[in-house]
């Protein structure tokens, strides 16, 4: 619990709520306004904090040490205001089993307020002078900053004076809360000009730990992150320069569990990956749960941006591949190589269009390519599709079903090996071309024989509810073929792992 009061804090009463019989230490700290400070007197204490930041970062610090030292309750109050001399203008307690981890989270949660907690000090001196005093923690080292308190106003005195902006824009702005999927060499940018520009709410969501060969792309990032989470690097870094802006790190992968969850606490979706499965993944918890979404991809000196917005004639990915590519037809930025302000173009793109998006402005219609080594602009004039399988009039996708995204798809081989196996409850579809199966015959598994092409027409020889185990001969085309299946509609379509292979 983390409170900012304007009255005096009342340390007994705080101190009696976190009693409790497994407690073995208690230790508190308070903080009081002295009458000296660098030589001069010291008459009266003011507190200004801007408030939303302020508790929301202060219950991450105390979330962050009940965690960290295994505390049974940490708690923080902060005067704001006129404070007096003498008067108590802070109080941390915590409460542990033992007394090591309580003195040690005691000293962790002051040292983090006073470093992260936007909160300015103006004192005011016996000769009827004042000054702002921010008092930061550099290497355990106490160093006193004198600093007027920024404001808003200062912050962003040079968008609002854009007509599309003004003081209303970046009201919006503020509100906005923008998701960050892949903080990598589009997402790094996208978050910082976000973030500048005083959107209120930033996620940012990544799996993957920092390596050596990010840091020519991946900007937030430097030498000594290496090795370390980079969603939680990114907001360490990103919000000791933008306090104004609540971050949240999600460090795990975007998958079809978490995503409608995350995307309904954000407006806008900046789609940072560069994957086909989380991409389309994406695109469909986009439209599923009603969110914006802007995509970008790179591929070496190239880029494109699309922006999709729910309820207007902007395509979604499924509008122009109803299926999603194979995983491996294109190749990763370790592959094909990229310039590091590739992506860093690109990142800033998806930046600017979400924040026309949060202005109320037009999304950008259809695609731009964008080809960097000759700077040749290109508009693709893509329209949605009513026959989109997402966002169309009768869309068959109406759930994040794993299988979509590669997952969930393949059903493994377990003791059919034999050469009489059965797949209980599934009819086994062989999809393989005649030549393949005259050659190697699925040896005593009942199936029936469907090529591949045959699925191109438009009436299939399935039903809808029917469970069917497609099989080829090593179990790409079947899995491709079964995810496609899905799609259109047949959602009880799976492949054979492995193939006609693995039954030998
Ligand atoms: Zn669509």
């Amino acid at each position: 619990m983390f409170a900012l009061s304007t009255s005096p804090i009342d340390a007994r009463a705080l101190q009696d709520a976190m009693r409790r019989p497994e407690a073995g230490a208690f230790v508190c700290f308070e903080g009081w306004v002295r009458n000296t400070n660098e030589g001069r007197t010291v008459t009266l204490l003011e507190y200004e904090a801007f408030e939303a930041v302020a508790c929301s970062e202060g219950s991450h610090i105390l979330h962050e040490a009940r965690e960290r030292f295994g505390l049974l309750d940490a708690r923080c109050a902060h005067r704001v205001g006129a404070l007096a001399i003498g008067d108590m203008a802070v109080w941390v307690g915590v409460v542990s089993g033992h007394r090591g981890e309580a003195f040690a989270a005691c000293r962790y949660i002051i040292d983090e307020v006073k470093k992260r907690v936007p909160i300015w000090k103006k004192e005011h001196y016996s000769d009827g002078d004042s000054g702002w005093v921010n008092c930061e923690c550099h290497c355990g080292a106490e160093v006193h900053v004198h600093a007027e308190p920024v404001t808003e106003a200062q912050l962003y005195a040079r968008q609002v004076c854009l007509p599309e902006v003004s003081q209303e824009g970046q009201d919006r702005l503020r509100r906005g809360r923008v998701l960050i999927v892949g903080a990598g060499g589009l997402g790094c940018p996208a978050a910082l000009y976000l973030a500048a520009a005083g959107v209120g709410e930033i996620g940012i969501c990544d799996s993957d730990t920092v390596d050596a060969s990010n840091l020519h792309r991946q900007i937030l990032f430097g030498i000594q992150d290496i090795g370390a989470p980079k969603a939680e690097r990114a907001v360490d870094r990103i919000k000791s320069m933008y306090p104004f802006t609540i971050f949240t790190p999600y460090p795990e992968r975007l998958t079809d569990k978490n995503a409608m969850e995350m995307f309904c606490k954000h407006d806008i979706i900046l789609d940072c990956t560069d994957n086909f499965e989380v991409k389309f993944l994406i695109n469909d918890a986009a439209v599923l749960s009603k969110k914006s979404a802007v995509f970008a991809s790179i591929y070496q000196w190239e880029g494109q941006v699309q922006v999709y917005q729910p309820g207007t004639e902007t395509p979604c990915l499924r509008c122009q591949w109803p299926d999603m590519p194979e995983p491996d037809c294109v190749r990763t930025c370790a592959e094909a190589g990229v310039l590091g302000a590739v992506p860093g173009v690109f990142g800033a793109m998806q930046a600017l269009e979400a924040l026309k998006l949060l202005l109320g402005r037009p999304a950008l219609p259809g695609l731009l390519l964008f080809d960097l080594l000759s700077g040749q602009p290109h508009r693709a004039g893509l329209k949605r599709s009513a026959s989109c399988p997402v966002c169309g009039t009768n869309p068959t996708i109406r759930s994040v079903d794993p299988a979509n995204y590669g997952d969930g798809l393949d059903v493994e081989v377990e003791g059919a090996g034999e050469g009489n196996g059965t797949f209980d409850g599934f009819e086994v579809i062989d999809i393989r071309e005649p030549q393949e199966i005259r050659e190697r015959p699925l040896a005593g598994l009942k199936s029936t024989a469907i090529p591949a092409s045959r699925f191109e027409q438009d009436s299939l020889p399935l039903s809808t509810d029917g469970r069917y185990l497609l099989c080829c001969a090593h179990g790409a085309r079947s899995k491709y073929l079964a995810r496609r299946l899905r799609a259109r509609g047949y959602p009880h379509v799976f492949s054979l792992k492995g193939g006609a292979e693995a039954l030998v």
